[in-house]
């Protein structure tokens, strides 16, 4: 990093956090694309993905059904136009087109009268919650089937029933979406989320929703990474892009994969493979600041694209930032994870969190201390007892004699405040101040 970009670093302002009403806004963006029928192809993707594109330049990607892409291949890309379910009275008593989630998701075309008994093997509910719709797929083995509400089940009577789902199965391509910011240094930063579910807010549409106001608030402002933003499908979306962008993959320092951030529950963060990369530490340091209850969990093989972007061969620093994790709330994969399951202040804290996250990584240069040689006055530098309030005065104070006596370079600012126990913005601001009257001089 040159000089004036380090510079150009401490001098730089804290988030503007309220740039525009965030949590208003990405409300309106998950409303706006709640009602679509996407899945892990298909025409619901490439909707989201053109409704993105009225917020931020998305440039959209395909890869072709049957592309090899590692040990997986694209597979064909599913549409859906309508599906119900009759009753021998004529009358639909399932309707894709009250709920998207009635139709399992990739189900066959199908058209034909049934038993009850036969239709009961094509059907899926949740018995321990009688009213919700459950959310169920079958990307990778053909079948079809309907998910109805459990009261919805036992109503049905011995009848004849007509089923219908107007749905292709067909070759195709895979979509997904790809934001490139580029920033003083090639260094990037990765933030991806999954665009593969129907109508669920929480898991899923507060992700993108997140993802696209960070990516604006980014656009708009300095950057010393490169950050690129991917909007794929679960799973086999971020091991599409990881095969097709397997030589680019050393320029990514730090990454997060954002997913149910819209709930009530307080923040999860689950540590990249490394367990200790700094993106790990920035989360945790962020986390630790703020105050506000937290978990931190060690990596797993299970969860979201975490688990591709740290698989073995790649293992990169990124981990995951959500609320309550996937499997942990009882609306999860339910109806119930509607738009008023979705509380504001939670999406505003978690892009709050977010920005704050990323104004450490973007902040944490290295020092040298200009003045080693026992602590420089800095009382006539005005630069003690300057500060307003006692406590937050004696913390700023503190982080001088810190951020001093620790830019050795070969600490950090994140280094810092860990040793420190300080705030990162106290650590921050300390070496702005220190910089500007000649006492620091960053390593290049
Ligand atoms: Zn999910």
């Amino acid at each position: 990093m040159s000089r004036s970009n380090s510079e150009a670093r401490a001098s730089r302002q804290s988030p503007v956090l309220h740039e525009e009403d965030s949590s208003q806004s990405m409300y309106q963006l998950i409303r706006k694309l709640y009602p679509i029928c996407r899945s892990l192809t298909g025409d619901g993707v490439r909707e989201t993905l053109r409704i993105l594109q009225e917020y931020i330049p998305l440039a959209i990607q395909s890869v072709p059904t049957g592309t090899a892409v590692f040990d997986w291949s694209i597979p064909k890309e599913w549409n859906i136009r309508d599906a119900y379910i009759k009753n021998s009275a004529g009358e639909k008593i399932v309707d894709f087109q009250k709920s998207n989630l009635h139709v399992l998701n990739y189900s066959l075309p199908v058209r034909q009268k049934i038993s009850l008994a036969e239709l009961k093997t094509h059907l899926f509910t949740l018995p321990e919650q009688p009213e919700w719709i459950p959310y169920r797929t079958s990307y990778y083995n053909e079948n079809w089937g309907f998910c109805l509400s459990h009261n919805q089940l036992m109503a049905l009577t011995d009848d004849e029933y007509e089923v219908c789902i107007d749905s292709s199965l067909r070759d195709g391509e895979l979509t997904y979406g790809e934001y490139f910011l580029s920033g003083e240094t090639d260094g990037e930063v990765l933030v991806s989320t999954h665009i593969c579910h129907p109508s669920l807010a929480n898991d899923n549409l507060s992700g993108i929703a997140l993802a696209v106001f960070l990516a604006r608030a980014l656009a708009a402002e300095p950057r010393t990474y490169s950050y690129r933003f991917l909007f794929t499908p679960g799973t086999i979306g971020s091991i599409a892009w990881l095969s097709c962008n397997e030589a680019r993959v050393g320029q990514i320092k730090h990454g997060l994969i954002l997913a149910c951030v819209g709930d009530r529950g307080k923040i999860t963060y689950k540590r990249s493979r490394r367990a200790n990369a700094e993106i790990d530490r920035a989360v945790i340091q962020v986390l630790k600041d703020d105050g506000a209850p937290h978990q931190v969990l060690d990596f797993s093989p299970y969860g979201y694209d975490e688990r591709q972007f740290c698989s073995p061969g790649f293992n990169l620093p990124v981990g995951c930032f959500m609320r309550t994790p996937h499997g942990k709330f009882p609306e999860y994969h339910t109806s119930a994870d509607d738009l008023e399951f979705i509380d504001l202040r939670s999406l505003a804290d978690s892009f709050s969190k977010c920005r704050s996250i990323l104004d450490v990584v973007e902040n944490n240069a290295t020092y040298v201390n200009q003045n080693p040689k026992c602590e420089p006055q800095l009382g006539k530098r005005g630069l003690y007892g300057t500060v307003g309030g006692l406590a937050e005065g004696r913390q700023q104070e503190l982080a001088l004699l810190w951020v001093l006596n620790l830019s050795d370079g070969s600490h950090n600012l994140l280094d810092i405040a860990e040793k420190s126990a300080l705030a990162f913005a106290a650590i921050k601001k300390a070496a702005a101040d220190l910089l500007k009257h000649g006492l620091l001089k960053p390593v290049i």
